[in-house]
């Protein structure tokens, strides 16, 4: 019999220290355990500023939602990663990036104080806060993603706007959104993809997590690798279903606090 060797990804986490609201982090442990579960050898790094790294080695790249403080303080760093990002997503990387990353994932966010943070652009998007009067976008949120559900919770003060040939993660059921007016959640461009959604959010949406894998595993063996064995992921699944009907039952995310 011939031997196969495992099969491995790499994920990176950027700044898992400063980029962590709400837990974030545990997206890097919902796909190192359903790895784990499959036999796919699964290493997870974390990138700080002024590491010496490069997405070339990657997998799945992560980055979770921090208030505009933490994104004040990643934004040089990132933006210096800028081409290495862009280019790794033109190779068809694979690429999670919450709230405050997603923001910095975009062209650029413009924070609390009228401060403008440049952004790397890998979406055609800007967000904005519209100031510390206003109320932040809060509650649990149903996106419709492919004809499935994905839940979670967001807290932002910016509002995202995606400019016109940009495509949205998904459709907006319950929940602000991007910015609570057209309807629309996150952001992806090839297998990047941007979203408001914490929880974290792929610990209670297994088939979104089960996609990123999908996507890099055909990218790094090929499409035969895309078929991924099932899983006993009922705990997951009634994470699923149990924040869908809470967020359904809800009729309205409560309004926020006002802070930044
Ligand atoms: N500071 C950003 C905002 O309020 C992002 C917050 C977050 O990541 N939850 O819009």
């Amino acid at each position: 019999m011939s031997h196969v060797d495992a099969q491995s990804l790499h994920v990176a986490v950027l700044y898992p220290d400063l980029l962590n609201l709400y837990g974030d982090r545990g997206n890097a442990r919902a796909l190192e355990r359903r790895c784990e579960a499959r036999g796919i050898e699964a290493t997870v790094t974390g990138v700080d500023i002024g590491d010496e790294w490069s997405p070339e080695d990657a997998d799945i790249v992560l980055v979770g939602g921090g208030q505009d403080r933490e994104q004040r303080r990643v934004q040089a760093d990132l933006e210096r990663r800028g081409d290495d990002l862009r280019q790794y997503v033109d190779d068809d990387g694979v690429v999670l990036a919450v709230c405050g990353g997603f923001q910095l994932f975009g062209h650029h966010y413009r924070g609390w104080d009228g401060e403008v943070m440049p952004g790397i652009g890998l979406f055609d998007a800007v967000a904005a806060h519209p100031g510390p009067k206003i109320a932040r976008c809060v509650g649990n949120v149903v996106v419709l993603w492919e004809g499935e559900t994905v839940v979670g919770f967001e807290n932002h003060g910016g509002r995202t706007y995606l400019n016109d040939n940009q495509a949205p993660f998904g459709d907006v059921v319950t929940g602000f959104g991007n910015n609570g007016g057209d309807g629309l959640e996150g952001a992806r461009v090839k297998n990047a993809f941007g979203t408001y959604l914490h929880g974290a959010v792929l610990p209670k949406n297994p088939h979104l997590a089960d996609r990123l894998l999908a996507l890099a595993l055909e990218r790094r063996y090929g499409p035969d690798s895309a078929d991924l064995a099932p899983l006993d992921d009922s705990a997951a699944r009634k994470a699923h279903a149990e924040a869908l009907h809470a967020a359904l039952s809800t009729s309205e995310s409560a309004l926020g606090r006002r802070f930044a």
